[in-house]
């Protein structure tokens, strides 16, 4: 029964996207208004032992060999470079296995030259900009108080300089909060100054930590898109303002427990549930076995279900 591996799971950037969850619910350096996890419940920037690498290995060794994927993708269900194997988890993929590797972070703990180290071994580094400066980044990303909004970016810039690989730049736009025209330019210029190799737009698709939480509008999304276009060339901005369609790897041994490890790190729609039950061959019966870990929350007018922490 695995516990750290998950999928591949469809990913709108990463394509078939093998998943390693390093990081226990919700440990994060972040409180981000609209994280699909919910409000974060340690709220630390230390590194911890959560795991035993050798564990996640053994899971990997098993994966690796016996899958299809595109990327073998770190992840948490927080903040993954706040795990303090992380390091060795790296470098045993890369000495291991043969596909590109790509970490999904906020980016805060590449101020930390231990942390810029581990990543430099990695093809694809996405991390976050939501926000322009100390007060919007205090709003929208809520930070461990040890943070700053300079030294955050001094982080993303000095890793720039020492990465060859890919940074992707994820900027979560919510609507009246960091979706003006003003904050369109900042973060523009604030991107400038690391230079992300792609900018991804993003709004909220799945049940945000605070329900007040909304996506901007389409005209917004693409002024906002326009805007950056001064400081980044427009052929690397790309907008996502939907969730990801297509096959989710599930272990037909251990049918409840693979879609479970998925449901940790993102909520999935009844439709997609339903659409793995099918495609999988599954009993109906699973939906209630599920249920009994997950919670129902409407989001924009659909239905998910999100982990609860229960398992
Ligand atoms: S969105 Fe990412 S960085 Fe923000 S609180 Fe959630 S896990 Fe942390």
């Amino acid at each position: 029964m695995f516990k750290y591996v998950f999928g591949p799971v469809p990913s709108r950037r990463l394509g078939r996207s093998l998943g390693v969850n390093v990081v226990p619910l919700k440990y994060c350096n972040f409180n981000c208004i609209y994280c699909q996890l919910g409000r974060t419940k340690y709220l630390v920037n230390d590194q911890s032992m959560f795991y035993e690498p050798e564990e996640i290995i053994r899971e990997m060794e098993i994966a690796v060999k016996s899958r299809d994927y595109d990327y073998l993708t770190f992840i948490g269900d927080g903040e993954p470079t706040l795990y303090a194997g992380l390091g060795k988890l790296i470098r045993w993929a890369r000495e291991n296995q043969g596909k590109p590797l790509a970490i999904l972070t906020n980016g805060a703990k590449l101020a930390d030259e231990t942390v810029r180290n581990w990543l430099s071994e990695l093809d694809v580094v996405k991390v976050s900009t939501d926000t322009c400066n100390e007060r919007v980044f205090r709003m929208v990303n809520r930070p461990h108080r040890s943070i700053t909004f300079e030294g955050f970016i001094n982080g993303l810039e000095e890793f720039r300089e020492e990465f060859s690989g890919q940074i992707w730049s994820e900027v979560m736009l919510v609507h009246g909060v960091n979706d003006t025209e003003e904050c369109a330019e900042k973060v523009g210029e604030v991107l400038s100054r690391y230079r992300p190799d792609r900018v991804y737009l993003m709004v909220p698709t799945r049940p945000p930590a605070e329900p007040w939480v909304k996506p901007p509008t389409s005209e917004t999304l693409i002024k906002f898109a326009n805007t950056i276009s001064k400081y980044i060339n427009k052929d690397r901005i790309f907008i996502i303002d939907s969730i990801e369609r297509g096959e989710f790897y599930i272990d037909k041994n251990d049918p409840l427990n693979s879609i479970l490890n998925i449901l940790k790190v993102q909520p999935m729609t009844i439709e997609q549930i339903m659409d793995i039950i099918k495609r999988n061959k599954l009993e109906p019966g699973i939906v209630d076995e599920l249920r009994k870990f997950v919670k129902e929350v409407v989001f924009n007018g659909i239905k998910y279900l999100v982990y609860s922490g229960n398992d």
